[in-house]
């Protein structure tokens, strides 16, 4: 039996007193987008991929009316009424509004959450732009959906988690990473269209490894930021008389930075998508260095430590790198050649060490099939 799922096992049937209560599980695996940053809200293209780092959840049915959830990273646990009555912004320990956003969520339309008991442990790293937030609250909103006897389609579970995001932090997001969590696919990249929400999983090449390299710089303004990005992005659209920034051409937005940032990473998704369906490695490099010279020159959300990466990882042979997950802070990601991807990775972190003095992490992801249950 894998160690985690062990541990999980013990401690749930620690916390409900029971020697042997029937376990439910699920996996959901967190995310990084390849690229098309910020564009999800403007209601147009990106290009994740599911990762096999996972939020693994375990319930077991209460014989009351309330909903216990404890984290093994945090090392804490969390109370709410199961009828969604909890106010999530007033949720202590703070992650614990994950789970009143995901229970309130799901009751504002009409679901009879039962008492659970909720045992998580997750192996994507907290706060570093590779989405474990979405991969607790889809696992939340899978487990408390089966408790109350409810299926939805992949679509509702991926609203129903968002909403409960929203609740929990009241950041507006985009569907993104609770669609990446949900269809994933191994050996796949999910280029998805924001407006219609169709997914095409298109193979990544077998010789190329993605690499995600995290700066050792939290994401401290990252909230703020995308707000007020994402305020701006709606602002140009209605200046243009569009309802997003989807429908604005290049020429449109020549003289707006940030839509321009918006439409330009478009094109370039919906390019990597056709260099990714011809093999063809060297655009693909090309398409993230872009992207990541847009993300910082025009939409401004890069950090001289990002930047710093990028260019490290240019240098020790990544085909190209970009910023992930919104900026300020986090990680980068790189694709490398296979057989040189332990190699590009080691040096970037030893060189990135000595020039910035920040301790750099590196995760080496793999494409993986997006929530299930796990084997
Ligand atoms: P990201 O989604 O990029 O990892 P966020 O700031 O959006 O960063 O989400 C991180 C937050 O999600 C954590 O601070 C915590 O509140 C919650 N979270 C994620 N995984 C866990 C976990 N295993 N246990 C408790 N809380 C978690
Ligand atoms: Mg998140």
């Amino acid at each position: 039996m894998d160690e985690r799922v062990a541990r999980l096992q013990s401690r749930i049937l620690a916390e409900t007193g029971t020697s042997d209560g029937e376990i439910s599980w699920v996996r959901v695996p967190g995310r990084v987008n390849l690229i098309g940053d910020h564009t999800d809200y403007n209601e147009r293209f990106v290009l994740p991929m599911a990762i096999d780092r996972d939020c693994l959840i375990a319930s077991v049915r209460r014989g009351d009316d309330r909903v216990r959830a404890t984290s093994l990273e945090l090392e804490t646990s969390v109370e709410v009424a199961s009828d969604g009555s909890a106010d999530p912004r007033a949720v202590d320990p703070v992650w614990g509004r994950f789970i009143a956003g995901a229970v309130q969520a799901l009751t504002v339309r009409g679901a009879r959450v039962p008492g659970l008991e909720l045992v998580l442990s997750s192996t994507v790293p907290l706060g570093a732009g590779l989405s474990s937030s979405s991969a607790l609250s889809v696992g939340a909103v899978l487990a408390l959906a089966d408790a109350a006897g409810l299926a939805p389609p992949p679509l509702d579970i991926a609203r129903i988690a968002l909403d409960a995001e929203v609740r929990a932090t009241g950041v507006p997001g985009g569907l993104m990473d609770q669609l990446t969590a949900l269809h994933g696919r191994a050996d796949h990249a999910l280029l998805i269209d924001c407006r219609s929400n169709a997914i095409e999983p298109l193979p990544l090449p077998r010789a190329l490894s993605v690499i995600a390299i995290h700066s050792g710089m939290e994401r401290t303004l990252a909230a703020s930021a995308y707000a007020q990005r994402r305020a701006a992005c709606e602002e140009a659209a209605t200046a243009l008389g569009l309802r997003a920034l989807r429908d604005a051409s290049l020429d449109a937005v020549r003289d707006n930075p940030i839509a321009r940032h918006v439409v330009s990473e478009n094109a370039r998704v919906l390019e990597f998508a056709d260099a990714l369906r011809s093999g063809d490695t060297n655009a693909l490099g090309r398409l993230m260095l872009s992207s990541h010279a847009s993300l910082r020159d025009d939409f401004a959300v890069s950090t001289p430590e990002l930047d710093l990466l990028v260019e490290l990882a240019v240098e020790c042979g990544a085909y190209g790198a970009r910023l992930t997950g919104a900026g300020f802070g986090g990680c980068i990601v790189a694709l490398a050649q296979r057989n040189h991807a332990d190699d590009v990775a080691a040096k970037v972190a030893l060189r990135y060490r000595a020039a910035s003095r920040h301790e750099p992490v590196v995760f080496s992801v793999r494409a993986v099939d997006g929530a299930g249950i796990p084997s």
